[in-house]
């Protein structure tokens, strides 16, 4: 069946990126069948110039309609002045919303070729592939009330975290599917010594997973003992499933364990695998235009896409084949290059995914 995808460049260097992984799409079409229909709309900053709105009307329809979404970046220097529900990131946060995209997957993967990226000794990170499962629609970053008064001349803020029995459940069943394709263990992270919805997190999890996944081995860790396992021996983890706030802070710290943001993808889902699919960096307005980019964490983020919302297994091991190939093969873009190497463009580590992917035809 024909799959639709919606492409959303965004801003920065979201258009040069998204213009490799175009590329790499026709091949999969021309070269293994691949049955597509590829459609652009605007988010962000371009949106907002173009139609005021940094998630216009055209884009949620087109995105409706749409098997699933591949998003550039959103963001840069030229909006930063706007209010906040106006910005780029607005548009963002709103088509996640829109879609209940709840489940963020950010695998922390470290290619053996770019072990020297890592800030970490080679023997603790050397075959690293851990799966962070964040929830994304919940917690503290959404709980109501949330607020900042000013009583007895001094101002207090304040916020919620909440968690419903359904949404942890709902999480914890999406790390159980992909624990149980990987090693079949997850490590859920709370703070259940201090706070009562952690309290109901760990027991929620518990119950769910022995009662509908008992072949899954589950344990349970404090988010601050994570942390430091995270840096200390983080080969021990396979999947982590946690809250919103601890998975925001513990993902980026779980990425940069694998040396550059350029090669990490991400995955944000409903419970129809229904997914907006996009690289974890930003827009890199500081790059932005001189096809410097490195397009890899995109074109992995592509391959999530192929095996997590389009059920195409075998096209996705074909385009993480491709890149490791590339690596192996010595291209490097600037970020992941060493000062002994030379650093390829943008549009040459695109053409250079693309002659692998077509290789292996
Ligand atoms: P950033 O990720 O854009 O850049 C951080 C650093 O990493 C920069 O030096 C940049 O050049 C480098 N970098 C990022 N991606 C790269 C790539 N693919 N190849 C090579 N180098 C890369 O983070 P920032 O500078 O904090 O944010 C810039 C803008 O992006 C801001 O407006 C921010 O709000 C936005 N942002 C958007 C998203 C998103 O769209 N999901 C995420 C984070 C930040």
């Amino acid at each position: 069946m024909t799959k639709k995808i919606l492409l959303l460049p965004g801003d920065g260097i979201g258009p040069e990126i998204m213009k490799e992984a175009v590329k790499v799409i026709d091949t999969l079409k021309q070269s293994f069948g691949f049955s597509c229909e590829v459609e652009h709309a605007l988010i962000g900053g371009e949106a907002i110039d173009q139609k005021q709105d940094p998630l216009p009307k055209e884009t949620l329809d087109l995105a409706s309609s749409a098997d699933s979404i591949l998003m550039g970046a959103v963001g840069g220097p030229k909006w930063d002045n706007l209010l906040p529900d106006k910005r780029p990131e607005k548009g963002l946060l709103r088509i996640r919303k829109a879609f209940d995209l709840f489940a963020n997957l950010r695998p922390a993967l470290l290619y053996p070729q770019l072990a020297q990226a890592s800030t970490l000794k080679y023997e603790v990170v050397s075959n690293l592939n851990m799966m962070i499962v964040r929830e994304l629609t919940g917690g503290i970053y959404f709980g109501e009330p949330r607020g900042i008064n000013l009583k007895d001349g001094e101002h207090a803020a304040f916020n919620t975290m909440i968690y419903h029995e359904h949404e942890i459940t709902r999480i914890t069943k999406v790390a159980c599917e992909i624990a149980n394709k990987r090693q079949k263990r997850i490590c859920s992270v709370d703070k259940a010594n201090v706070l009562e919805v952690s309290q109901l997190w760990r027991q929620t999890t518990e119950d769910y997973v022995k009662t509908n996944y008992p072949e899954i081995s589950l344990s349970h860790m404090y988010v601050d003992n994570a942390a430091m396992q995270l840096v200390r021996n983080p080969k021990q983890f396979d999947v982590i499933v946690t809250g919103n706030l601890f998975g925001d802070i513990l993902s980026d710290c779980a990425a940069m364990l694998t040396g550059s943001i350029g090669m990490l993808p991400s995955a944000s889902l409903n419970d129809k695998q229904f997914g907006l699919y996009e690289p974890v960096h930003g827009s890199a307005p500081d790059i932005a235009g001189f096809n410097k980019a490195n397009p890899l964490a995109l074109l992995l983020s592509l391959s999530m896409m192929l095996r997590y919302s389009l059920e195409s297994h075998e096209l996705a091991d074909l385009l993480d084949k491709a890149i490791d190939d590339v690596l192996t093969e010595g291209y490097r873009t600037k970020d992941i290059a060493t000062l002994q190497e030379n650093a390829v463009s943008c549009s040459t580590m695109g053409d250079a995914v693309q002659a692998a992917l077509q290789k292996l035809s």
